[in-house]
């Protein structure tokens, strides 16, 4: 079948946002809310004359075990259907624990990966960007699902490691 490339990250980070903009559509739905998205939803996607099935995530209810271990449960069965990853962090906030934790299973799992640094809206904050590099994911993206600021780039850069 297509290549996968999984679109993974804490809730609010702009995942749903990211993925309309690869289909140049609103399909994948965008809340403040999190939780709205159901747990993986597959869209036949293309970019860059590329044909590949695009993972959005999202449902993570918090249950029992709490918002960390749901996170990171999303995160892993997407990661293990996926041939490569698009980790979405959002750079205003900057690395959380969650994030960290969503690291550890990324290197794991040994797919490549590319680093989202979302909620780049302007110039002014590349720096939150660049503070990025922490995770040891190596280059963050600078972007602005939400305006397209840097979306091109980013994608091409996915196309490249899928
Ligand atoms: P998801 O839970 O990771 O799928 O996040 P969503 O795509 O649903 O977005 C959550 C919120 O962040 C929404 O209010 C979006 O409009 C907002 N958002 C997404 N991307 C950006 C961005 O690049 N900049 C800003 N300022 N807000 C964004
Ligand atoms: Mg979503």
């Amino acid at each position: 079948g297509l290549p996968v490339l999984a679109v993974i990250g804490r809730p609010n980070v702009g995942k749903s946002t990211l993925v309309n903009r690869v289909l140049g559509r609103r399909e994948a739905v965008v809340q403040d809310v999190p939780g709205v998205t159901r747990d993986r939803v597959s869209y036949p996607a293309e970019w860059a004359g590329r044909d590949f099935t695009l993972v959005d995530t999202g449902g993570w209810e918090v249950d029992a075990a709490g918002l960390d271990a749901s996170v990171a449960h999303q995160a892993e069965v997407a990661i293990s259907m996926a041939d490569a990853v698009m980790f979405v962090v959002d750079a205003v906030v900057g690395p959380t624990a969650t994030d960290e934790e969503v690291v550890r299973l990324l290197r794991r799992s040994g797919k490549p990966v590319v680093l989202v640094a979302n909620k780049v809206d302007s110039q002014m904050q590349e720096a939150d960007a660049s503070a990025l590099w922490s995770l040891g994911l190596g280059e963050p993206w600078a972007v602005s699902a939400l305006h397209g600021r840097g979306s091109g780039d980013v994608l091409d850069q996915a196309m490249r490691i899928l």
